[in-house]
């Protein structure tokens, strides 16, 4: 008989050997997640595919510093207010297997909206605050989506530590908080956002960018570094063609959102 999941050693070596695990259904990952011993390290990196290596750098951290590294893959209408945005939100399967393989992840969730929502989105995580500012100003409801997407999430994997981006900071800061408030025995670990050598936070829509359009992107990092105020780079992205949505200090970073070719491209920096 093959030995069960408990008495597996998953350590970091055997792990790289083994094939990834792929769950479409959920009660079936349920009951794989009740067969591991309590002193298997899991990690997580919840994310809505169309991999890049931004996110393979989430994932080559959390199989390092994990014995077992679960991937979502869940494209979450909730967290939608522009259903083109949803529809147009780029779907990769086949490339998002051979990265998440490549980098060594050992199983892969990728439920339908009908597992993660019974409720239909009855209930919600809703957090009163910073959820309604920068990216959650404009698009009502975001954070909610989010927040309640990632605790359904966490719910089934009962991870130990869970990846996040800088790329999305406040993001990150809404879902570290909401564990620390809802007593999760979760560590939520922020990483640094990956750039193209242009400086371009690399994101799943650069995709729909044209070639021109991914050479211009490159200058929201730009200005948001060199400029002293935000109105001054605010002026100078709407100058070159952007769509300013909002650009903005908050505490130690400057956080901007900007649609250029119709895409909606985010990124912040520290301030220093
Ligand atoms: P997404 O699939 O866009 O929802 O992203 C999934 C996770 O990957 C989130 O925690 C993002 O912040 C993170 N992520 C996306 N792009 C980057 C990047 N360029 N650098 C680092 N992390 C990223």
């Amino acid at each position: 008989m093959s030995p069960t999941l408990a008495q597996v050693n998953f350590r970091k070596k055997s792990i790289h050997m083994s094939k990834v695990q792929v769950f479409d259904s959920m009660t079936e990952f349920l009951s794989f997640r009740q067969t591991f011993s309590p002193d298997v390290e899991i990690g997580f990196v919840p994310t809505m595919g169309a991999l890049h290596q931004g996110h393979v750098s989430l994932l080559n951290r959390s199989i390092d510093e994990n014995d077992f590294t679960v991937l979502s893959i869940f494209v979450n209408p909730t967290q939608f207010n522009d259903p083109t945005d949803f529809t147009k939100y780029p779907k990769t399967w086949d490339a998002d297997m051979v990265l998440a393989t490549a980098a060594g992840v050992n199983a892969i969730i990728a439920p339908t909206y009908n597992q993660l929502y019974p409720d239909n989105y009855r209930y919600k995580i809703i957090e009163g605050e910073f959820s309604k500012k920068l990216c959650g100003a404009e698009r009502i409801g975001h954070f909610d989506g989010v927040l309640t997407v990632v605790m359904k999430l966490l719910q089934i994997v009962r991870p130990h530590k869970a990846y996040f981006g800088e790329k999305d900071y406040q993001q990150f800061k809404l879902i570290h908080d909401m564990v620390q408030s809802f007593f999760m025995p979760i560590q939520v670990v922020p990483c640094p956002t990956l750039r193209e050598a242009s400086g371009l936070a690399m994101s799943s829509r650069n995709t729909r960018l044209s070639a021109e359009g991914l050479k211009k992107a490159a200058l929201i990092y730009q200005f948001i570094s060199e400029e002293k105020t935000t109105v001054q780079a605010a002026q100078k992205l709407t100058d070159h063609g952007f769509q300013v949505e909002y650009l903005q200090d908050e505490g130690d970073r400057r956080f901007v959102a900007a649609f250029l070719e119709g895409v909606r491209l985010i990124d912040n920096v520290t301030i220093k």
